[in-house]
């Protein structure tokens, strides 16, 4: 800082000195101390004059600069603040780092010169250019080359002199380098969200109608521009979606929490696709107003196969409309609903009469055009909140709502038999179609919807026999589960009291009429003479482990039987008896059979042992052992009932049977029943092929008869040849047919030898 000398003081001094000149002419004597006395106080008042105006300076700019250096310190920007005589110059620590210069120790001028970067030019007349708009200097010898800073100058302390000025430097190369940066970053979020796949929209204004939509977003939805209003983006979402949608713009949840929902959403000229939409609202600040919006990701895929597991979790393969576990999960929810709203369901179960056979004989292809019309037929009566579902091969379930009507269940089963019997005469000419029904009533016919279910079937084959039965569940059907306990005690009693007895059903040959062989059938004979059928007694004796000992007493009487006969010299014929599946499964039956056999003395080939086909199918393997093991030992096996069950064809390749006994169902209405015919024919030239004989059962007449032996049916058995009856009856039966042989004139009683190979 130079020193200057106050114009006041100077002309003081000026006065001072010429007063003491002339004082010292007017009175020489005191020339020399006057002299030395004003030397001495011009001294001391200079020295004064340059301490204070030292002082003043100082603390004349320190006073208006304080304030603008503490803050300009630590900014990252290029600050210089100057009077205007540069008796005060600033310049902050960035610019001193840039410079390398210490904050003390430095040529202030100078320094100014570096920062502008243009030495030896009056800085006062570059630092007053910085002041212009847009006044630029690149530098090439600074610590960064080829550095551009824009000065820009502006009065922070106007005065009449030495006003205070603030030059701020902006770095324009290191803006640049930012913003290249900043553009890159840019890029590289956009390339990674359009490989994501992730579109972005955020709402430009306060009420969220408008938004800024990502590069990805715009693509995705076939957009023309990076912004969209509210409605223009809710006519792209599907009708159904949009409430979600409305309800997401509409949330004000500012916990900054992720939300998320998942909607359909159509560019203009595409389809719908599945979108999940991850949403937030930020809370505004001082700075920013609240902003909504998310990122969209389309998630089409991720939804069909959601879809196609549940398809195959859910939907059955064959009628496309729900399996057993949809209707067991949907049927749960509505039971709990229903307890909960007082409301009530019906459930009605169908079992499709004797499918299986119809399955082997019309071929697979229109046995599944059977069920899928099956399950077409029992959709149209499917009311809202009901359901139909396949719940197994050829039953189904039909769930629907009640509304007081008990006649419900009752009407609509009879409509869809007649629904059914009517494709049936439409569609495959003179097949007879049916179905049975059984129905259960939700919540008050069980605990829990698999017990409701359980009820319906249990009432669907309470009434199993007839066809097209409709049958509801009733408590009272429990009684006679209830009473078996009772029935259980006395049948055991029974037992030891030899109230059992066999009667025989003779067996006709078609060809000869002779008989040639007898089925043993149970009966228990109350003492007071009451006949009890096995179909009351046999299924409790098989729960309990009562059947062993009928069966037991069945198989020993049988082979006596027979042989008594033989030896009482009738004709040989065969005995056949049946057998439950715990009978067959036994470890032990080859042993039973043989010494059976050779207690009675009756050869292996005239015994035969009926088995039913779902008995052989619960474990064919097994079955097929047992069976062998009884044949090896030369006793002959029946296949009972075909065509009531699970009836296949191609288990006659397996089992080794050596007769099969046609179902009587497809016997009572063979003459009426064109389809029933040709089932049953069909079936004797597949056994014929397979050196299988086969008997007819339940036949009550002639024609019957007549059809079947012109069909190729080996043996008959029914009311028309005779009732099951006791012994002695059989051998009535014998006398009168050989009476008939004698008239005849035949003396050849015995048959062809059934199931021999
Ligand atoms: P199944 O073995 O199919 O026996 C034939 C059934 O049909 C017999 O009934 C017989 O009386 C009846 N039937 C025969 N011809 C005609 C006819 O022309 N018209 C009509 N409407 N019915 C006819 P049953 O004796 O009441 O036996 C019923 C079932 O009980 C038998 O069916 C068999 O499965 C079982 N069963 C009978 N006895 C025994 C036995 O000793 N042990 C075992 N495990 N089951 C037996
Ligand atoms: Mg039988
Ligand atoms: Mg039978």
């Amino acid at each position: 800082m130079k020193f200057s000398m106050p114009l006041p003081a100077a002309i003081v001094i000026a006065a001072a000195t010429a007063l003491v000149i002339s004082y010292s002419i007017y009175r020489p004597e005191f020339a020399g101390v006057t002299l030395l006395i004003y030397f001495f106080t011009v001294f001391l008042l200079s020295v004064t004059v340059f301490i204070i105006n030292s002082m003043y300076s100082r603390h004349k700019s320190s006073i208006d600069a304080s304030d603008f250096t503490s803050i300009a310190e630590g900014l990252n920007t290029e600050i210089i603040i100057w009077a205007d005589d540069y008796s005060f110059i600033y310049l902050n620590k960035k610019i001193r780092d840039e410079l390398g210069i210490e904050y003390n120790g430095y040529d202030r001028i100078e320094a100014l010169n570096m920062a502008f970067g243009l030495r030896g030019r009056d800085p006062l007349n570059l630092i007053k250019l910085s002041e212009c708009p847009n006044f630029e200097v690149t530098f090439r010898n600074r610590r960064q080359t080829n550095t551009t800073i824009a000065w820009s100058t502006s009065v922070v302390k106007k005065r009449k002199k030495n006003s205070i000025h603030l030059t701020t430097g902006f770095n324009l190369t290191e803006l640049k380098k930012m913003k290249v940066n900043l553009a890159s970053a840019n890029d590289f979020f956009n390339a990674s969200m359009e490989l994501a796949e992730i579109g972005f929209i955020m709402s430009t204004s306060k009420d969220r109608k408008k938004y800024a939509v990502s590069p990805e977003a715009v693509r995705m939805f076939g957009l023309k521009s990076n912004s969209i209003d509210v409605n223009t983006l809710r006519t792209l979402i599907h009708p159904n979606d949009r409430t979600q949608f409305d309800r997401a713009v509409k949330s004000n949840d500012n916990s900054g929490e992720v939300n998320s929902i998942e909607m359909r959403i159509k560019p203009p000229d595409g389809t719908y696709r599945w979108f999940s939409f991850r949403y937030k609202s930020i809370k505004p600040t001082d700075n920013t107003m609240a902003l909504f919006g998310g990122a969209l990701m389309d998630i089409s895929q991720e939804r069909a196969k959601d879809i196609l597991i549940e398809r195959l979790a859910f939907i059955d393969e064959v009628t496309e409309i729900p399996n057993r576990n949809r209707l067991m999960e949907v049927g749960q929810e509505t039971y709990d609903t229903s307890m909960l709203l007082n409301y009530s369901y019906w459930i009605i179960v169908f079992d499709i009469d004797r499918f299986h056979i119809v399955n082997d004989t019309c071929g697979y292809n229109n046995g599944n055009y059977i069920l899928k019309n099956f399950a077409h037929i029992l959709y149209k009566y499917v009311t809202p909140g009901g359901l139909a579902a396949r719940i197994s091969g050829d039953n189904f379930a039909l769930m629907l709502r009640d509304y007081g009507d008990e006649e419900l269940p009752m009407l609509t089963a009879r409509k869809i038999q007649d629904e059914f019997a009517k494709l049936a005469v439409d569609e495959f000419g003179a097949i007879n179609l049916s179905c049975s029904c059984g129905y259960s009533k939700m919540p008050e016919d069980g605990k829990s919807f698999l017990d409701v279910m359980e009820h319906a079937e249990f009432a669907l084959k309470s009434s199993s026999g007839t066809r097209s039965s409709i049958c509801g569940y009733a408590p009272s059907m429990h009684d006679s589960i209830i009473g078996k306990t009772e029935l259980e005690k006395s049948l055991a009693l029974a037992i030891d009291n030899n109230e059992l007895q066999l009667f025989y059903q003779p067996k006709i040959n078609l060809k000869t009429g002779q008989i040639m062989g007898v089925e043993a059938l149970i009966r228990w004979i109350k003492p007071d003479g009451t006949i009890i059928k096995p179909d009351s007694f046999v299924p409790i004796a098989e729960s309990s482990h009562l059947i062993g000992k009928i069966s037991e007493f069945v198989l020993s009487e049988g082979c006596r039987q027979n042989m008594l006969w033989q030896k009482m010299g009738y004709p040989k014929i065969v005995m056949s008896i049946n057998f439950t599946s715990t009978d067959f499964y036994q470890n032990d039956l080859r042993e039973k059979v043989f010494d059976a056999l050779t207690k009675s003395g009756l050869s292996p080939e005239w015994l035969e042992i009926e088995l039913t086909e779902s008995l052989a199918l619960s474990d064919v393997d097994f079955a097929v052992s047992q069976m062998n093991k009884l044949r090896e030992l030369g006793v002959k096996l029946a296949m009972d009932d075909f065509g009531t069950g699970y009836s296949s064809l191609s288990y006659l390749q397996i089992l080794p049977i050596t007769l099969l006994k046609l179902d009587r169902s497809f016997i009572t209405d063979i003459r009426s029943n064109n389809i029933a015919f040709q089932i049953v024919s069909s079936v004797i030239n597949i056994a014929k092929s397979k050196e299988i004989e086969t008997i007819a059962e339940g036949i009550e007449n002639k024609e019957q008869e007549d059809i079947l032996r012109t069909a190729g049916c080996d043996y008959g058995q029914g009311y028309l040849y005779g009732k099951p009856m006791p012994a002695q009856k059989i051998e009535e039966f014998f006398d009168r047919a050989k009476r008939g042989a004698m008239i005849t004139n035949s003396t050849n009683t015995t048959r062809k030898k059934s199931g021999s190979k």
